[in-house]
């Protein structure tokens, strides 16, 4: 089987050259499917893999804007459809300026697995574009949503392909694209999640992918006899995962000591409490700043161009970006006693770091599996969408909660079947590729 399983990781490299985050996204998973794979030969012979790795869809688009003082701006868009496998595609999409095809590509494979985890009937896809929102005028940001919905608006729709928000989409830049969507097209219907409230959107959506990492964090813990007071949280990144996990692990008695943005994080060891996260909440969320102004208010230390993992603490929680804890940070994290790391952003950890940590034995909590409630919430947000019912706040962080249980006990379950007890990287990929893969060879060659 791992003859099988190379020449599909050869295959890949040479059709997707100069694609490194989506080779990355790739090999982790198929080589921890080896296991599965020598259990149920039938995979190979129906070529599973080969049309698992290759996307259903690519569409690439031209976003044409004006900014506010009319100069004429061309980014890309592009939408990957995925994997329809087990329902119609969903996945966020994110504007930031390092948006590629790999970095895509890499996003939209892994929400394949993260959707087969919630158990909820959502394929895998993701979206974006090279576009910078930082320093953009609320007009311009406008102008760029409506610029871009212009064309993805025929690509999408509630049954078929349901985008949300990531990386510089947040509430307000759905807004303009469902309002662009129901201009175009003279529907109001679920075609997108993270909505406001006001208009169909779900409470503790914003929270969930915070929160469900907290929860799944806790799973772990519980099962070695431990939980989250008084554990001292290092935690990355200053936007809404970051934001919301800290809001739990406050709410569960730890304390988180750090943030961070893309210029620097910040060290507060007294804990960052409930005031200070307001705080922040509104600096990022209203006023646009930097986390610097933080240290400056609070009297906390700012590292310039620094990562937060240089810092004593029990957890980690990378809620940034992709690959932001290498081997150096993963050393340097459980120089620091970290025991447990906790991923909220998808792919935060190089490979070379997560075999540091699964070498010294510490939890590791695969992207897929922890940052999940997110998009197990975006589901709970169509389910009301279709049934036009709005479910309370404790209905709804109860069945996030309840989905976080489930999936920590099937990833922990699944790796202990395929011989690899308490790598819940393992679990997830294999639990999740079961899934998808069994449904595909049921819906024949397609
Ligand atoms: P936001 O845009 O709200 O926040 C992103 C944060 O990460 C900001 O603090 C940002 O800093 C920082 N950041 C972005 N790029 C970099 C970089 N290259 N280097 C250092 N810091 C960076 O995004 P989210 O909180 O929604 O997403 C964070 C991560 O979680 C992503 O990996 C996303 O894919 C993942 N995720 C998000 C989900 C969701 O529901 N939102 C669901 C599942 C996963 P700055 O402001 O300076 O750009």
């Amino acid at each position: 089987m791992h003859d099988y399983v190379n020449s599909v990781l050869e295959s890949v490299a040479v059709r997707n050259h100069g694609q490194p985050e989506f080779y990355q996204a790739v090999q982790e998973v198929l080589l921890s499917l080896v296991p599965a794979l020598k259990a149920h030969p039938h995979y190979a012979r129906h070529g599973i893999l080969e049309r698992l790795v290759e996307p259903e869809r690519q569409i690439m688009f031209r976003v044409t804007w004006e900014d506010d003082s009319g100069q004429v701006h061309v980014n890309r868009g592009c939408r990957i459809e995925y994997n329809s496998a087990i329902g119609p595609y969903k996945g966020g999409l994110r504007f930031h300026p390092g948006v590629n095809t790999s970095i895509l590509r890499f996003l939209g494979f892994e929400q394949v697995f993260k959707n087969a985890l919630t158990t909820l009937p959502m394929g895998g896809g993701k979206g974006g574009a090279d576009f910078d929102p930082k320093d953009r005028s609320d007009r311009e940001i406008m102008r760029f949503c409506q610029a871009f919905m212009s064309e993805l608006f025929r690509h999408i729709g509630p049954d078929t392909d349901i985008p949300a928000g990531d990386i510089g989409v947040g509430a307000r830049e759905i807004g303009y694209l469902f309002g662009q969507y129901k201009r175009l097209t003279n529907k109001f219907n679920g075609v997108i999640t993270g909505k406001s409230v006001n208009w169909g959107g779900s409470l503790i959506r914003p929270e969930a992918t915070g929160y469900g990492a907290v929860f799944f964090s806790h799973e772990m813990l519980k099962m070695r006899g431990e939980d989250l007071t008084g554990k001292v949280c290092a935690v990355s990144g200053s936007g809404n995962v970051a934001q919301y996990t800290t809001e739990k692990l406050l709410q569960l008695g730890a304390k988180v000591v750090t943030l961070s943005d893309s210029d620097g994080s910040i060290y507060d060891p007294e804990g960052i409490n409930a005031e200070k996260l307001a705080w922040v909440m509104d600096l990022k969320n209203k006023r646009r700043g930097r986390i610097k102004e933080y240290a400056d208010t609070f009297k906390a230390v700012y590292r310039e161009g620094v990562r937060p993992w240089f810092v004593p603490c029990d957890c980690a929680f990378p809620s940034a970006t992709e690959n932001e804890i290498n081997g150096q940070d993963a050393q340097e994290l459980l120089r620091q006693g970290c025991k447990l790391v906790c991923e909220g952003a998808n792919m935060p950890c190089t490979p070379e770091a997560i075999e540091l940590f699964q070498q010294a034995g510490i939890l590791y909590a695969p992207g897929k599996a922890a940052n999940a409630g997110g998009v197990a919430t975006s589901g709970l947000e169509m389910s009301q969408n279709s049934t036009r019912l709005s479910w309370t706040r404790e209905d709804v962080e109860q069945r996030l909660h309840q989905i976080m249980i489930n999936i920590h006990k099937n990833c922990y379950q699944t790796a202990e079947k395929y011989g690899c007890p308490g790598n819940y990287m393992v679990g997830a990929n294999i639990c999740s590729f079961l899934k998808v893969a069994n449904s595909m060879l049921e819906q024949g060659l397609v």
